[in-house]
């Protein structure tokens, strides 16, 4: 029996690709890739896997892709789409990945779900080509959803795999999808959870504002880390080199507590609640101005008194630092001049 490994993004494009494998005898192992900006719906990986195994069939392996995401990020050799989205890099990247793995989970070939034309960017021909070639997978990756429209592929050459028995979706429509997956007994389709934040136009305007902006994150080498925090809350820059982030509500306040560095140091409120604060240095000293300014922030987010933003006692902690003063809150037009790009970001689902 061969056995594939199936690129998977938990939409119904790989499900199909996997169970169309499934059906010719094929033995599949799904491969989920995960970073801060996409699979969202992952989150405990052993369950998800579960879930997947109960409701498709599918076995699932989780990968965090995070840390080689980032040299993607820094420099995509094939540029960004129409917002942040470095596709094509990603996409070699997560081949080339999942090719080192084969020889390690015993799989004979990659697949993926990728229909020909459906993407503007990632899945035209030639971009398909490219990318095979440039991740080293030519020959060795099939796409079950449309493979007669594509070159025979060693699988298929070597009798692995009944190209007879392959798709040949192509464009944008769903409806070929939608009979497949009728065809194959699949009638609950995944809901598009998570999404690559990536493809978020207040993302992209947020990285456009902070890379060469007044964080000045471009002179020092972006981490995952910095990128998680500006994923979410408000974002200041109380003095040179110097960037907060204010949780909005207690999620973020957990969601920033855990994101804190070893050197962060952190605001809070003392009598009223209030948003936690992470100070973090990307290369600036902390100066008695720029911790009023932070502390300022905080209370100005605080719970009012009387409708009205008040002084209070705000405790700063860092590493062998501890101190807690009275501050004033900052006004709005003090505030607007430290601010960042606020919006939300909710991301659309990976077309792949
Ligand atoms: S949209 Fe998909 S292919 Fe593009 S960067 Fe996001 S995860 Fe990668």
């Amino acid at each position: 029996m061969s056995r594939a490994l199936v690129l998977f993004s938990g939409g119904l494009d790989s499900i199909l690709a996997a169970r169309l494998l499934m059906v010719q005898g094929v033995e599949v192992l799904a491969l989920r890739f995960v970073t801060p900006f996409f699979a969202a719906d992952v989150g405990d990986p052993e369950r998800y896997a579960a879930a997947i195994r109960k409701k498709y069939g599918i076995p699932v392996l989780v990968r965090d892709l995070s840390h080689d995401f980032m040299g993607v990020l820094r420099a995509p050799a094939h540029g960004f789409g129409r917002n942040f989205n470095p596709c094509i890099d990603c996409k070699i990247l997560m081949l080339r990945k999942a090719r080192e793995l084969l020889a390690e989970l015993g799989a004979d070939f990659l697949a993926t779900g990728e229909v020909l034309g459906q993407r503007p960017m990632s899945q035209r021909r030639d971009a398909m080509r490219s990318i095979e070639r440039e991740s080293g997978c030519e020959g060795l990756l099939l796409r079950p959803l449309c493979a007669q429209l594509m070159q025979p592929t060693e699988p298929e050459q070597k009798g692995l795999v009944d190209r007879e028995r392959l798709g040949s979706l192509s464009g944008r429509g769903r409806t070929g999808q939608q009979q497949l997956a009728a065809s194959l007994g699949i009638t609950e389709y995944p809901a598009p959870a998570g999404g690559c934040l990536l493809t978020d136009v207040n993302l992209c305007a947020r990285f456009r504002h902070f890379a060469p902006g007044i964080f000045n994150l471009s002179s020092v080498e972006m981490q995952v880390e910095s990128f998680r925090l500006l994923l979410f809350g408000r974002h200041f820059a109380p003095g040179p080199g110097l960037w907060l982030t204010l949780g909005r509500d207690q999620g973020e306040n957990d969601r920033l507590a855990a994101l804190r560095e070893p050197e962060d140091w952190l605001l809070t409120t003392v009598e009223r609640p209030g948003p936690l604060g992470l100070l973090r240095s990307l290369g600036g000293t902390l100066t008695e101005a720029s911790l009023t300014a932070a502390a300022g922030l905080v209370l100005r987010y605080a719970k009012k008194v009387n409708g009205r933003a008040e002084p209070g006692l705000v405790r700063i902690r860092g590493k062998g630092f501890e101190r807690e003063s009275c501050f004033a809150p900052l006004d709005e037009e003090s505030a607007q001049e430290l601010q960042g790009v606020q919006e939300t970001v909710r991301g659309r689902t990976c077309p792949d």
